[in-house]
């Protein structure tokens, strides 16, 4: 016999504090909860660990009938009902991993009025079965948690949530909340029409995380200098390296833990139950180090993560943001510490070019990356970079690299037109094209065995630009290609002019660099020839 879950409590309040043991609301959880207990729309922007499961869990109990929690990580559906059990809450989940039994189970107490909530992945709300199969049942309200994946300009879009557009039209009268920790204006907008919520509040709190200390340092040596900085900054304290691939996580973990640190990989490539092992251990243990893809964090609930260090450059600005909120959710002070080098704007514009989308997608992904760049090459301050992505306008923080040793900017329009012109001469010239180590060598004259081979020393621009170093000239690159005004193509990454090159040469175009504090470690590569 179908029935309806019953509202568990009164109000709202009551409910926080019998049910979650908590004095009062954080933020707009109050609001939000009375909007959607009311039976109103609600969309939610909230950064991570800023408290959003409250505001579906709370009106699922408040209203008759199960609140339905569509959620794209099944892993975390386990923790997440879990959780909720212990505290006398009738949760569940239906997911692929369950085997038929279990899913009957769940199945005939949400129809008999029995689960105050359920989990539900978001490819089953594709198929009418499990759309039949929820007419059945009551229910309370639509929670789309990770709302941020119907954009299909988001970093993390999801074929499975255009679908849940539908869910207006099939329940008019069941209020639904969409939740995201990312929103730039273009995905706040896109929340919004894709998934019908034309009539729903919107809740948007401050981005900022006031605890985080956002540093961006030029890479040299990763792995030296990530020891470097926990050594002397967090020597103790749990973190979260991440890492592009997996080899490098592994390689990571194993030189902290040579150099005595807790250190442990954690990727998709790992057994499951050793990935369990390495997550509980950084759960329960102090002062364990990470080292992931970003495969790993997505819902860890650790509240004392002293720092996130990132070893490549992330792909978005969103990415980043989500990955370096994982620090510091107990508001004491924390560091997102990334560093990054030209490698990984060659490495992550090769991959663009290579990857199998349409040109639309190569576009998208080519604007995340652009933005990403521009954090990393700021003058400003890092936060007021970061908050103004996600449209909140703010002053410079004080507790930023940039904002605690402003980075001088300076023309760099010579040193621009001498490697342009190097690179234009051998294309010319020669017909030859060469990565940034090749061109950097010949502008400072340094003589190697590959610049004899190729005849490099007849160059016209051979030696002109001895008075800046290895790593400056590096520098210069990293910042041309950062700003368009370089391509790297090809598997080696070989550099190119661009459209917008042309006006630097020509002298229509300035180019303001930001300058390259010298490293302590540079070996002296001066020249030889
Ligand atoms: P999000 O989903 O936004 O990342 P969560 O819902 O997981 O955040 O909440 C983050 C943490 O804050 C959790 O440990 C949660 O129990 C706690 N929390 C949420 N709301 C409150 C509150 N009103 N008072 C105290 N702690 C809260
Ligand atoms: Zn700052």
């Amino acid at each position: 016999v179908a029935r309806a879950a019953p509202p568990r409590f009164a109000t709202a309040a009551e409910a926080l504090h019998t049910v979650f043991g908590y004095e009062s609301f954080r933020g707009e959880q109050g609001e939000i909860i009375g909007q959607v207990a009311a039976g109103g729309d609600a969309i939610v922007l909230m950064p991570t660990g800023g408290g959003k499961s409250l505001c579906y869990q709370i009106p699922a109990l408040l209203r008759e009938g199960t609140g339905i929690v569509i959620s794209p990580l099944i892993a975390l559906m386990h923790d997440q009902v879990d959780a909720l059990l212990a505290v006398g809450v009738r949760a569940a989940y239906l997911n692929s991993t369950q085997d038929a039994g279990e899913r009957a189970r769940v199945e005939r107490a949400y129809v008999e009025g029995e689960l105050d909530l359920l989990y539900i992945a978001p490819e089953r709300l594709n198929s009418e079965a499990s759309k039949r199969f929820l007419e059945r049942g009551t229910i309370a309200l639509f929670a789309i948690d990770e709302a941020h994946c119907v954009s299909q300009w988001g970093h993390d879009f999801r074929p499975d949530y255009l679908s849940l557009g539908d869910l207006a039209e099939r329940w008019p009268d069941v209020p639904r909340i969409a939740l995201t920790a990312t929103a730039t204006e273009a995905t706040h907008r896109e929340i919004a029409d894709r998934l019908h919520l034309e009539s729903a509040r919107h809740f948007v709190s401050s981005f900022d995380r006031p605890n985080i200390q956002y540093r961006i340092v030029s890479k040299n040596e990763p792995r030296k200098q990530l020891l470097d900085f926990i050594r002397t900054e967090h020597p103790n304290d749990a973190g979260i390296v991440y890492a592009l691939s997996r080899a490098t996580t592994e390689k990571t973990a194993e030189f902290l833990r040579a150099n005595g640190l807790n250190a442990l990989a954690y990727h998709a490539g790992l057994d499951a139950g050793l990935r369990m092992r390495t997550q509980s251990r950084f759960l329960r243990e102090d002062g364990v180090i990470v080292v992931a893809t970003i495969a790993f964090g997505m819902g860890i609930d650790k509240p004392d993560v002293r720092f996130v260090a990132h070893i490549d450059l992330p792909k978005s600005v969103e990415g980043y943001y989500q990955e370096t909120g994982r620090a510091g959710r107990d508001g004491e002070p924390s560091t997102a510490w990334l560093a990054y080098g030209l490698q990984d704007v060659v490495q992550q514009r090769r991959m663009i070019d290579q990857s199998p989308g349409d040109i639309a997608h190569r576009r998208r992904q080519s604007a995340h990356l652009d933005a990403m760049l521009a954090l990393c090459e700021t003058v400003e301050c890092r936060r007021v970079n970061l908050l103004s992505y996600f449209g909140q306008p703010s002053t410079a923080c004080g507790n930023c690299d940039t904002c605690l040793n402003p980075p001088v900017s300076w023309d760099g329009t010579v040193p621009a037109q001498k490697m342009l012109s190097t690179i234009v001469r051998l294309k010319r010239e020669r017909n030859q094209s060469f990565g940034a180590g090749q061109i950097v060598d010949i502008l400072r004259g340094k003589t190697t065995p590959r610049t004899e081979q190729w005849g490099h020393e007849r160059l016209a621009t051979w030696g002109i630009g001895a008075d800046l170093s290895d790593q400056q000239w590096r520098g210069v690159a990293r910042q041309l290609l950062a700003q368009g005004l370089l391509a790297a193509v090809g598997e080696y990454g070989t550099l190119s002019l661009t459209d917008a090159s042309t006006e630097v040469l020509s002298g229509a175009r300035t180019v303001a660099l930001r300058n390259e504090p010298e490293r302590s470690t540079s070996r002296s590569s001066g020249r030889s020839a």
